[in-house]
């Protein structure tokens, strides 16, 4: 079996999940992490067992070789790590806000289109099991064709402990699980041609939105709502669960909290349970996020081998990016926007 060496830069918060995942992939290895703290880079180093740590991604491409790098840095530093392993022709995974700006990701995606290596964003929401399990059923016919979606991730979780940045970024909520949720409304139903929002800012400690609401029109005729509070009451609190409703000419699907998908047709209802497993390493109520890692990452190592596509490539993930930006303006000026003349 070929085992692709992969390095990890930016050894925070999220980093874990991925380190996890990849000791469960047999056909790779992270042979160096890099973290400009240096500590974080031994600790991780010391934790997971890798050969090398780095303060320096420059220093470690030119000294590694490497099939990808797996950059789980914040948004600011995605654009020159990428054009950095672009440079170097090697493979990039970038985590999830691709960037801050159209341009900024347009330019990843034209970088490795260049060096001809494979850009994927770590959009692991469509990588969830229940969304797996969603997407599927649809594939196979089973509510006929999607006309409505309500994707929905409401609670009151504070994120903010472990991710403090979040509460002093101007744009929180759609650039932090908006593009999340309109990934999956794309994957469900298709491309986006309009899209109206309001954003709203809910929490005081937060500088940035914390809710928004939109509405989307798809190519085909579907409708979806997508909508996000951080600061929703509920007991008890059901992060990090997003619930959806699918609702197409033959039957819907519903996914309702405690991960149960049920399955609608006139006259009868069936139900699963869509939860899984949590990993040894994991924790609830984590599981269907660490679970949704590995399958993320086990799919871009199938990506490396040839055998499929990037889900979602950079170069997918600039339509939702989009999607976003396109949000803010929607908000600030309360208009419809038609996606193919934005910008
Ligand atoms: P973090 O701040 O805890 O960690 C980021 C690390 O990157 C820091 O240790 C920092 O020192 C390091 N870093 C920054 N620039 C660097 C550079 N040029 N070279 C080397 N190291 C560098 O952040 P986090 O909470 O782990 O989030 C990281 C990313 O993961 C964010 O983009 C966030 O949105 C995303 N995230 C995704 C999910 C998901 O479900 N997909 C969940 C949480 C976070």
């Amino acid at each position: 079996m070929t085992i692709r060496r992969g390095a990890l830069i930016g050894c925070g918060f999220f980093a874990r999940n991925h380190m996890n995942g990849w000791a469960e992939i047999e056909g790779a290895e992270i042979v160096a992490v890099c973290d400009r703290d240096f500590a974080k880079a031994e600790r991780m180093q010391a934790d997971f067992g890798v050969a090398h740590a780095y303060a320096d991604a420059e220093e470690m491409l030119r000294d590694e070789k490497l099939d990808f790098v797996d950059v789980v840095t914040t948004s600011p530093f995605h654009r020159p790590l990428v054009e950095l392993a672009a440079r170097h022709g090697v493979a990039a995974i970038c985590q999830k806000p691709f960037a801050d700006s159209q341009a900024d990701a347009e330019a990843m995606v034209s970088a490795c289109e260049k060096a001809g290596v494979p850009l994927a964003v770590h959009e692991n929401f469509r990588w969830q099991q229940p969304f797996i399990e969603i997407a599927d059923r649809i594939a196979k016919g089973r509510i006929g064709r999607p006309t409505f979606a309500r994707i929905s991730f409401r609670h009151g979780f504070d994120y903010y402990k472990n991710q403090p940045y979040l509460a002093e970024v101007e744009r929180l909520s759609l650039m932090d699980i908006g593009l999340h949720l309109y990934d999956l409304a794309r994957h469900l139903l298709g491309e986006v041609e309009t899209l109206s929002c309001v954003t709203q800012r809910v929490n005081p400690i937060v500088r940035g939105e914390d809710a928004f609401t939109s509405l989307l029109s798809h190519a085909g005729g579907a409708v979806s709502v997508v909508e996000c509070s951080a600061f929703a009451k509920y007991e008890p609190d059901p992060f990090p669960q997003t619930t959806a409703v699918v609702e197409g000419t033959e039957g819907t699907l519903e996914l309702t909290r405690g991960y149960r998908l049920f399955e609608h047709h006139p006259g009868s209802v069936t139900e699963t349970n869509v939860d899984v497993a949590v990993p040894n390493w994991g924790e609830k109520p984590w599981q269907v996020v660490q679970q949704s890692v590995v399958a993320f990452e086990r799919h871009f190592i199938d990506v490396l081998n040839g055998k499929t596509e990037a889900q979602p490539s950079g170069a997918h993930n600039l339509g939702t990016m989009a999607l976003a930006l396109a949000s803010y303006e929607s908000a600030a000026t309360g208009s419809t926007i038609r996606m193919k003349d934005w910008r």
